[in-house]
């Protein structure tokens, strides 16, 4: 994991390395709070290591900072104070610090709350990581789905460029369920979600919807760039089988697009998204459609 410590004297750095040196760490330094802001910005670390008492910015400020950065508000602060002052130390933990270290350091102690707050940080992360992961396959959930789509949405407003969104129902899934049993069903989702992520580049998001529903934010693509995507996800799904001895199970799935120029907010694009894999539905099954025009009786 990796620490940055901010510290303006080149000898406490160079002391803390030392005592943190055989713990397995990457340490990343900086000698002012600014040079420290940036640094973390750049490096994301697991945990941060500030000296209070600092020229130009002190430890509160550069606290304070991180803790209003979206980005960084969840990493862990230190505090290394330079006296035994207990008002630094309150202050510190008020500001949003999670421990403070008295300096000079004793090396065990400096090694125990580095040691201690890492231990959180594992935690913290991996219940993030839970929180958007469908457990099922092992893809991006619905949570993470919608979270990347509203970022993907703010940066279109703010810088321009193009954004889809992909919408995909496994065709006649219930009779999958109903013919070979729920584990079969499991198995087809978790086939159809890797089918579907195999196709996807780097920064696409293919995710769990719900369900027997995927859907794929699309970053930088008009619907027509989109729809290669889901050509290639329905004839990856099509591919499917799964071997059951006597027969094997294949399954379809129908695909809906709508791009962020048509649509006037992201509940807005979903719901044209969805239109448009009902027409899919409604046309026959196993394609791809981008007629997002409304339907009156709408049901799949
Ligand atoms: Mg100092």
């Amino acid at each position: 994991m990796k620490v940055l410590i901010i510290d303006d004297s080149s000898d406490a750095l160079a002391l803390a390395k030392v005592r943190l040196g055989k713990e397995n760490l990457a340490i990343i330094t900086a000698q002012s709070g600014d040079e420290g802001l940036k640094l973390a910005e750049a490096e994301k670390p697991d945990l941060i290591l500030l000296d209070v008492d600092m020229p130009e910015m002190s430890g509160f400020d550069v606290c304070h900072q991180l803790k209003t950065n979206k980005d960084l508000c969840m990493t862990p602060v230190i505090f290394l104070t330079g006296s035994d002052n207990t008002e630094d130390k309150i202050k510190g933990l008020n500001v949003g610090a999670v421990d403070y270290v008295t300096k000079p350091f004793d090396a065990f102690e400096l090694k125990a709350r580095v040691n201690a707050a890492l231990r959180t940080k594992r935690m913290q992360d991996l219940l993030i990581e839970y929180a958007n992961i469908d457990p099922l396959t092992g893809i991006p959930n619905r949570r993470a789905l919608t979270e990347r789509l509203r970022k993907e949405w703010m940066r279109v407003q703010r810088h321009g460029g193009k954004l889809s969104f992909i919408m995909a129902d496994i065709d006649h899934f219930k009779k999958v369920n109903d013919t070979y049993g729920h584990s079969i069903g499991d198995e087809v989702l978790q086939r159809v979600a890797k089918a579907i992520s195999s196709q996807c580049r780097e920064i696409d998001l293919p995710a769990r919807f719900g369900g027997e529903e995927f859907a794929i934010v699309v970053p930088g693509e008009s619907a027509e760039g989109a729809g290669k995507l889901a050509e290639r996800c329905r004839q990856a799904t099509s591919d499917v089988q799964i071997n059951l001895g006597t027969e094997d199970v294949h399954v379809t799935a129908s695909f809906g697009i709508a791009e962020v120029s048509d649509s006037p907010s992201v509940e807005a694009l979903v719901k044209a998204a969805d239109e448009a894999l009902y027409h899919a539905k409604q046309s026959g099954r196993n394609q791809v459609s981008t007629d997002t025009s409304p339907e009156e009786t709408a049901k799949k």
